[in-house]
């Protein structure tokens, strides 16, 4: 059996990386889906699908070994460098024998076989809404839907080893085999996947047109599309696509930035739970500074009247740490002319509010007793 590879990719419309990656190395062929920020996604799959290849190239023959090596080396590349630290992908991965093609699978990217105009689905997602409508909670519908669609339960790179799914099919001439990332399958459905291989004879055109067609629908998601198309080895009746057999990698339509819209588990949950731990101690610390200052008394000035405060005299990048409680008749300059209370406007502190009434009862008969100018009430 002779296949005929091709392959796409594109960034999409919101994405300011390409995290994706593919390898198309007869008869080696995979697509992979990094997570963990843009620098870390794309280092994982593009560092899952290298070490595939060179363990490849070295003579490990089993798909098994090369699924656990790329772990390995995501996983121990992670462990090494703080700028990736817990990085992850998606693998689904195809070694093709003959007319026997062995799967590996791991996260939410997926193999579709099209036979005869049907296209059937070959891979189960690793995702919690998959495993909610396998439970009963949700409807494909509903899970379609899902804003938490992406979050992974299973994914390359994060542990030691990996639990993958393998699976073997026998293929037969005509038949077509497309690998693809969540970026093609979250934005079009299945129908319109099966319309365009159907109506694509030429694996780099339906290539081409499935990541056009989600690239349309949305492109809220890196796109990339892996295309194997199985021909007798009868030369004269199967044409040889343009790159078949050269290894690609995902091309990087724009320079690395800040991703727009992280997809994937691990991120958003570490964010998530990193801004909830901080919102937390700044209500803390609000709440707390709040009870402290509405503790505090003292007596100042306010628009030149001896005045009760409430908090202390003190100000925090331009904000009062309290405020005018009652404003006496008291005239400040009388109450600053004795000496007692001549730092008046720094405040005086008092207990509670009682000692503050106190206070502004004792400048007042002060004041009456030295017969100071100034009018009192
Ligand atoms: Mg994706």
């Amino acid at each position: 059996m002779r296949v005929v590879a091709a392959a796409a990719t594109d960034i999409g419309q919101v994405r300011e990386g390409n995290e994706d990656s593919f390898l198309v190395h007869d008869p080696l062929f995979a697509v992979a889906d990094g997570m963990g920020g843009h620098v870390g996604g794309e280092v994982a799959s593009t560092l899952a699908l290298e070490t595939m290849e060179k363990l490849f190239d070295h003579g490990a023959a089993e798909l098994g070994d090369l699924v656990q090596g790329a772990n390995r080396a995501v996983f121990e590349r992670s462990q090494l460098d703080r700028t990736v630290t817990g990085m992850g992908t998606t693998l689904t991965a195809v070694l093709v024998e003959g007319d026997r093609v062995r799967l590996g699978h791991v996260g939410d990217s997926r193999a579709y076989l099209f036979r005869d105009g049907q296209l059937n689905l070959l891979t189960e997602d690793h995702t919690l809404v998959h495993r909610m409508v396998v439970s009963g909670e949700i409807t494909e519908e509903e899970a379609a839907a899902n804003p938490h669609r992406s979050i992974l339960t299973r994914a390359l790179g994060v542990e030691t080893t990996i639990d993958v799914d393998d699976g073997e099919l026998s293929v037969l001439p005509c038949d077509r085999l497309l690998l693809c990332t969540d970026g093609l399958t979250g934005m079009i459905t299945d129908g319109r996947i099966r319309e365009i291989l159907d109506a694509a004879p030429d694996p780099a055109d339906a290539a081409k047109r499935l990541v056009r067609a989600a690239d349309r629908a949305g492109g809220v998601d890196n796109i990339t599309v892996v295309l194997l198309d199985f021909a007798t080895d009868d030369p004269a009746l199967s044409a040889e696509a343009p790159g078949e057999g050269r290894s690609r990698r995902a091309a990087r339509e724009a320079p690395p930035g800040p991703r727009s819209e992280a997809g994937r588990s691990l991120p958003w949950r570490q964010i998530a739970i990193w801004v909830g731990a901080s919102i937390a101690v700044v209500i803390v610390f609000l709440v707390g500074t709040r009870m402290f200052l509405d503790s505090q008394w003292y007596v100042g000035v306010a628009n030149g009247h001896v005045a009760i405060y409430r908090g202390i005299p003190a100000s925090v990048v331009g904000f009062d740490l309290h405020h005018v409680t009652v404003e006496t008749t008291i005239p400040a300059a009388t109450a600053e002319s004795l000496a007692l209370y001549r730092d008046l406007a720094d405040g005086i502190t008092a207990d509670d509010r009682e000692d503050a009434d106190a206070t502004v009862q004792r400048i007042r008969d002060d004041i009456a007793h030295t017969g100071s100018p100034g009018p009192l009430p």
